[in-house]
């Protein structure tokens, strides 16, 4: 039977209006979660979207940004069940057993632990990967690695067993999200970045993103697909959506 798990690892204490929702909610410190997923399909397949922040980070939070202009608005908050191979632990898994994986894109809370996936075929759009490449938004020291394949996407990929992922530029140049059809009727979207929480809709805010007219077209146009699939959304740093998932080793099928 088809699973889809809910990894929980770590959270960031951020300024809820500089970094979510500029000019709302500025100064206000809030946590928000840090998610990675894991499908297991009938076909055999074991799939990572999304591998959050290095484990590192337990000890030292300030490993990536400290000294950084980042630093006052975002601080990582990592315990050591938080590090994904110990998530895939409690679900009888080692990073070795993972086929697949997809980064929506490659900021360092959604590829932060690629390294720890030596047999698997990393997803992720060309047009993400020509971005990051030496560019110190996307530390490369956690994905640019010897020995890590990576499968360079362009535009819209069926990736079989149920698995679609589709652009939704904004938040970075080849951003993308995913489709994650259960056998059955169960359908979710992924959102990533494209939509970090209900305010970007609410109050229609996308100032926080690095192209706001892009992220809001990418944002509508995904709610729509989205509706159109009774699909569950899944936002990127939903602190309130967060309080309502069912997160590993308990599973959606
Ligand atoms: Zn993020």
């Amino acid at each position: 039977m088809a699973r889809l798990y809910v990894l929980p690892l770590g959270e960031c204490c951020c300024d809820r209006g500089r970094v979510l929702t500029p000019g709302l909610h500025d100064g206000e410190r809030v946590h928000i979660p840090i998610v990675g997923y894991l499908l297991r399909t009938d076909a055999g397949r074991t799939v990572v979207i999304d591998t959050g922040i290095h484990r590192s980070h337990v000890d030292d939070p300030d490993r990536t940004w400290g000294g950084t202009d980042l630093a006052a608005v975002l601080r990582p908050v990592m315990r050591t069940e938080d590090i994904i191979d110990y998530r895939l632990a409690q679900l009888g898994l080692r990073g070795a057993d993972v086929t697949d994986v997809i980064n929506t894109h490659l900021h360092f809370d959604h590829a932060g632990n690629n390294d720890a996936f030596p047999h698997a075929t990393f997803h992720v759009q060309r047009e993400q990967v020509a971005a990051a490449t030496d560019h110190p938004s996307y530390p490369n020291q956690y994905w640019r690695l010897p020995g890590l394949r990576y499968n360079l996407l362009d535009g819209e990929t069926d990736l079989g067993d149920g698995l679609l992922v589709w652009p939704t530029p904004g938040h970075v140049p080849g951003h993308q999200s995913v489709r994650v059809a259960l056998p059955g009727s169960a359908t979710f979207v992924i959102c990533g970045d494209a939509i970090y929480s209900a305010d970007n809709l609410r109050y229609d805010n996308w100032a926080g993103q690095q192209d706001p007219v892009a992220a809001r077209a990418s944002a509508l146009a995904l709610m729509e697909r989205a509706t159109a699939w009774g699909a569950t959304v899944f936002h990127g740093h939903d602190a309130e959506q967060w309080r309502t998932v069912r997160k590993a080793p308990d599973f959606y099928e």
